[in-house]
């Protein structure tokens, strides 16, 4: 069958890997080219059984790196703690890594068959269903395009990311992001002195209300990561204002500092933000990956579950054949409780991720110190691995 995937990120990538073999698929893609910028990403759990399975994982593992830890740092410069990520590795039997998005966006592009019809520059601008004479079932889509071109398709894939218009039509009323109260901003910019002064660590810094990240990215780049508490600000994307990003994170630490020197004039920014669909599809338009179940960066599992769900969606289509609804429904039914899992913990963990006060901080640090002792952590990195 003809498949269109709105969307050439992880999700879209991965699903038109695994459907290429059975399908003619078509990756509409809105930018230009590949995205690079990114943050670091932790990459483990479902999508990293789903890539051994899809025989991927080498291709993103040597793009990916394992940092001994994070070490925290408070506004005067001074350590406050540490976390050994070794035994967050050991718990998940060696399947884990940090890796920057972009090189997990690479490492997909470099495992597609060059059969797969990938364009860039393509941005939908509307999706329906194709009306069959005399009613019945819709067997088939159609998307628009910006330059104004329509592409007709059996099936329509939609992997447009959290802020994807077409969930609103799945699943009417849920088109809107769900806020956990925060805003985040991060980017990529070269520093080889700090990035070998970071080393083999994350510096997260240990404050109230706002927290810094800063971590060696490769190649004597920095990553720079930055979190806000908002509270009820609206569901529109922030603009990225250099100038209001150094005032607002000044002092947080003196590294941190020197990164939110670097802050390049346009920079990820965005809500921290759930999508939740009571049902992923109608007809033969369905939602994957941040589209249908964005856990949020809290939960760390995006880029997972982005790539997990395209090899459940993709699999459930195979064991279907030509009941494509029946290979929707199961898809749902097979996929849907993993993603509210870590929809859940996401949520879980939403108090914690910056504190709110000083006795909020002052919690945290004494749960770290008991998270070092032998045994705790790695009670600590089964219950990350297992939500
Ligand atoms: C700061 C931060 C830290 C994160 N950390 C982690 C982590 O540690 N671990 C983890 O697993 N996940 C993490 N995530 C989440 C992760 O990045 C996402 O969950 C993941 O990228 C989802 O993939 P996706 O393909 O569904 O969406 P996306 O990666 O957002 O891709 C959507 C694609 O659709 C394209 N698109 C959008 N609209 C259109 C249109 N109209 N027409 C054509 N194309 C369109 C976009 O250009 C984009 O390429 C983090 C996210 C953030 C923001």
């Amino acid at each position: 069958m003809d498949v269109t995937v709105i969307g050439g990120g992880i999700a879209g990538l991965a699903l038109a890997h695994q459907l290429a073999p059975d399908h003619q698929v078509t990756v509409l893609e809105a930018s230009p080219g590949p995205r690079g910028g990114g943050y670091m990403i932790d990459f483990f759990g479902p999508g990293f059984l789903a890539a051994e399975r899809m025989g991927i994982i080498d291709e993103l593992r040597v793009r990916g790196h394992v940092f001994e830890g994070v070490r925290y740092g408070t506004p005067d410069g001074a350590e406050s703690g540490r976390i050994d990520v070794g035994p967050l590795v050991a718990a998940a039997g060696g399947r884990y890594f940090s890796i920057l998005r972009p090189e997990v966006e690479r490492g997909l592009l470099a495992v597609l068959p060059d059969y797969v019809d990938l364009r860039y520059g393509a941005r939908v601008v509307a999706v329906r269903h194709i009306a069959l004479e005399g009613g019945g079932s819709p067997r088939g889509a159609l998307v628009e395009l910006a330059d104004g071109a329509t592409l007709a398709a059996d099936l329509v894939v939609a992997c447009d990311g959290l802020r994807s218009p077409v969930r609103e039509r799945v699943a009417p009323g849920h088109g809107d992001i769900v806020p956990m109260g925060y805003r985040v901003a991060s980017y990529l910019y070269p520093d080889p002195q700090l990035a070998g002064e970071l080393a083999e660590r994350m510096l997260m810094t240990d404050t109230v209300g706002r927290v810094g990240w800063a971590y060696a990215a490769g190649d004597g780049r920095v990553g720079a990561m930055f979190a806000e508490r908002t509270a009820g600000s609206g569901l529109a994307r922030p603009v990225p204002d250099r100038a209001r990003l150094q005032r607002d994170f000044a002092g947080l630490h003196p590294q941190v500092d020197r990164a939110l020197a670097q802050a390049p004039e346009s920079f990820y920014h965005d809500l921290v933000a759930q999508a939740i669909a009571p049902r992923w599809s109608r007809g033969r338009i369905v939602l994957a990956g941040d589209a249908a179940h964005a856990p949020s960066l809290l939960a760390g599992q995006g880029t997972s579950l982005a790539i997990a769900g395209a090899e459940a969606l993709a699999c459930s289509l195979r064991a279907a054949g030509p009941h494509v609804e029946v290979g929707l429904a199961e898809y749902e039914r097979r996929w849907r409780p993993t993603t509210e899992a870590a929809q859940r913990m996401g949520r879980r963990s939403a108090s914690l991720f910056a504190p709110a006060n000083r006795l909020q901080l002052r919690i945290q640090q004494v749960a770290r110190r008991a998270v070092t002792l032998p045994g705790a952590s790695l009670f600590a990195a089964r219950s990350v691995l297992a939500p």
